[in-house]
């Protein structure tokens, strides 16, 4: 840390002091953080933002206050309350590192980066996090927002994602002993507050006499990003199937893979060819006269968007094939529909 610096970490945590946001997993000042709300919270937030994991947090530890309870819980319950939240490995890995907390820790959460890292569903960022968070340990983190605070500080110019492990060590240089999970957190809170993605708001910023890129105008165009792949569309047909009871086949995806464990309105595979008419047809859970709904149910992934077109028929009477079953559209809610097959659920609503 340069002499000009060794002043940054108490300028923030005064800053921090006064400012931080009020978030429902954060522990009220003074007060002793739950490292089960802290892990909860951070796994909600992997690839989610604040807003939306607000909800389901109180959701989840309305109903499962602690660890235990969760790790006791069935994991279809667990993919219920998560569906919407998206990447749903991350609720199977939830439930499998409650389970291996409760029976292989005594029900206490590892102290330390390593030790949480044992634990499934905990990479590097967030076994950091939680260390600095619940156990107050001085570990280095650095999540999306605090990479754009640190490249603005430092006016790094050199592209994410290669260039994180500078990031990371310029962290650690700045991480003080003294309160790092509060340092963490006010690092967040300033880049999601003050040093925002577009607009850097420098003059109501405590570190603007640390700030390398504010000094040198460049800070609103920091971080570079290298060049993203452009992301393949595939295509597929999903099949909507109800009975004379009004009832909708549903089918479980695989525990492996994309969606896994989660409920389906059953379809082809996706694939960046579009399904043929015969194919469809072969790949449907059951041989009936189909209708094609006007309209496409559009999704981006990750890696990919996808279209799907949706074939809707009605049967009289069918036991429910090997692997689905029969639903009432009135406890679509209480299944662990993922947001893409709510969206099929609301076209085919809205077109009938
Ligand atoms: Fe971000 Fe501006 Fe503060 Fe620098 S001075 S950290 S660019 S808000």
């Amino acid at each position: 840390m340069t002499k000009n610096n060794r002043d940054l970490p108490g300028a923030l945590l005064a800053w921090y002091d006064r400012h931080a946001r009020r978030l429902p997993w954060r522990a009220p000042p003074g007060a002793k953080p739950d490292p089960y709300r802290v892990w909860l919270s951070e796994i909600m937030l992997q690839q989610t933002t604040v807003v939306t994991v607000g909800p389901y947090f109180e959701r989840f530890v309305a109903r499962w206050p602690s660890v235990q309870a969760l790790a006791a819980s069935p994991l279809e319950e667990i993919l219920t309350e998560w569906a919407g939240l998206g990447y749903y490995a991350r609720a199977r890995n939830l439930h499998r590192a409650a389970q291996m907390v409760t029976d292989k820790f005594d029900g206490r959460f590892p102290d330390d980066e390593a030790g949480l890292k044992s634990l499934p569903g905990i990479g590097d960022y967030t076994a950091a996090a939680i260390a600095a968070i619940a156990f107050d340990r001085p570990a280095a983190v650095l999540d999306g927002n605090i990479e754009r605070v640190t490249s603005r500080l430092y006016a790094i110019t050199e592209p994410l994602p290669g260039v994180k492990p500078v990031l990371r060590r310029l962290v650690a240089e700045i991480t003080p002993r003294q309160r790092p999970g509060d340092f963490a957190q006010a690092m967040m809170d300033l880049g999601a507050t003050v040093c925002q993605p577009a607009r850097p708001r420098c003059l109501l910023c405590p570190l603007v006499r640390f700030c390398e890129g504010s000094a040198q105008g460049i800070a609103a165009e920091l971080p570079r990003k290298a060049a993203k792949k452009a992301r393949p569309t595939r295509h597929g047909i999903a099949f909507w199937i109800t009975d004379a009871q009004g009832r909708v086949l549903l089918r479980k995806r695989p525990e492996k893979g994309l969606l896994g464990s989660m409920t389906e309105i059953p379809s082809t595979d996706w694939r960046e060819d579009k399904p043929s008419q015969n194919a469809a047809a072969n790949a449907a859970p059951l041989a009936l006269d189909w209708s094609p709904l006007r309209g496409r149910v559009r999704h981006v992934f990750t890696h990919f968007s996808l279209e799907l077109e949706i074939w809707s028929a009605d049967v009289e009477e069918s036991a429910a094939p090997e692997d689905t079953f029969w639903c009432r559209l009135d406890d679509l809610g209480n299944q662990a529909l993922p947001s893409l097959m709510r969206k099929i659920v609301k076209h085919v609503l809205t077109a009938k």
